[in-house]
């Protein structure tokens, strides 16, 4: 007798993330260090030093399980970002986030919104939990913030907005997002993806609407993955109001960030050079690969974020030619985009070596 699995999972689509390099090493015969990896949107110039600093000297310490609370990390976010600590709540990475608010919100007959080429994780997660995801076609490769107002049924329970949006590096324009995030029925909860909101010049600041409490049904996402370089120790986090902040604890597993993560993120916080080098260094990766698409007659998305997605026609085959040339980019056929593909800014020798081999393979 097999086992009686749960029915969802005959039917639930499985995440597809960037190849790593050593895998790709081995099955191409080619020494690790000669593979450039800008598939997942990482920091290219590694941790912040200072994080590393503190990863050194938190090591001897883990026999010892992390203060679960994490209440120097929460401390220190909090004073960042002007709120309590009663308003955050730490993730095992942001995904952990998404999985938290649909623990607490879905079930089987209920629903959640979400724009075409959304971040692929929300759907899967809400199959997860048996409930329904009505996708709405998506205006110019970004969100269609009125259509999702009107997509919502009495069955909803959440929506997602990422913003920038992963994998398209769209960004809502400041007006429909004020009015968006003011107009969605408060039974409803928001989830306000910002995990690249570190990559923006001028971000739409929507902490004061928690701050203040005039939105009850909000919720925004942010990580250490992605400008602060730490995607390996796995560690994000949620702003929410109390009461929210409150259900999602109960939702956590007590040791979910662990003891380096914390250690790592606590430094990383304070290290403005890392994070102001990484931005500009994604500035002029954007400008680059624009200049260089443009010059191609490729066409390509205008980026907010520290990726640019690219039409190059057959992407599987694109993304496997520059594979060969040791060129780990993320084919889109997963997002319905299979003329596409994604590539992550690098250092500028690595932006330099992505569009060689781009050239090479097209
Ligand atoms: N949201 C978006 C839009 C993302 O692109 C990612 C990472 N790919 C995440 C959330 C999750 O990031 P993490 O779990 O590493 O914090």
């Amino acid at each position: 007798m097999s086992l009686p699995l749960n029915s969802f999972l005959k039917t639930l689509p499985i995440y597809q993330p960037g190849r790593p390099i050593e895998e790709v090493a081995r099955e191409l015969g080619l020494p690790a260090d000669s593979i450039i990896k800008v598939a997942s949107n990482e920091n290219p110039f590694g941790p912040s030093p200072l994080a590393m600093a503190a990863l050194q000297k938190a090591i001897p310490g883990v026999n010892l399980y992390p203060d679960g609370n994490a209440f120097y990390l929460k401390q220190k976010l909090a004073a960042k970002l002007g709120v309590e600590t009663a308003h955050l709540v730490l993730g095992n990475g942001s995904n952990e986030i998404i999985e938290f608010v649909s623990h607490a919100l879905l079930e089987p007959g209920t629903n959640i919104v979400v724009s075409q080429f959304c971040f692929a994780i929300y759907p899967i997660v809400a199959k997860m939990f048996g409930a329904g995801v009505l996708t709405v076609p998506a205006k110019n490769y970004g969100h269609d913030l009125p259509a999702m107002l009107q997509a919502i049924t009495p069955k909803t329970r959440l929506v997602f907005v990422a913003n920038p949006n992963n994998p398209t590096g769209t960004l809502a324009a400041r007006e429909e997002l004020i009015q968006f995030v003011n107009d969605v029925p408060d039974d409803v909860l928001l989830v306000m993806d910002e995990a690249y909101i570190e990559f923006l010049s001028d971000p739409v600041d929507l902490i004061p609407l928690i701050r203040l409490g005039a939105r009850k049904n909000l919720i925004l996402m942010r990580t250490f993955s992605k400008i602060y370089g730490l995607a390996g120790l796995r560690i994000g986090y949620g702003i929410a109001p109390p009461e929210l902040a409150a259900a999602l604890e109960k939702i956590r597993q007590p040791f979910n960030a662990n003891l380096l993560a914390q250690s790592a993120a606590l430094a990383a916080l304070d290290d403005d050079d890392h994070v102001r080098k990484t931005r500009q260094n994604n500035f002029n990766g954007l400008d680059f690969f624009a200049n260089a698409f443009r010059e191609l007659k490729l066409e390509y998305v205008p980026s907010f974020a520290n990726f640019i997605l690219v039409r190059v026609g057959a992407g599987q085959q694109v993304f496997d030619a520059m594979q060969k040339l040791g060129v780990i980019t993320r084919p889109m056929g997963g997002y319905q985009l299979p003329e596409w593909i994604r590539i992550s800014i690098g250092t500028m020798a690595e932006n330099e070596r992505c569009l060689a081999a781009l050239e090479k393979s097209l």
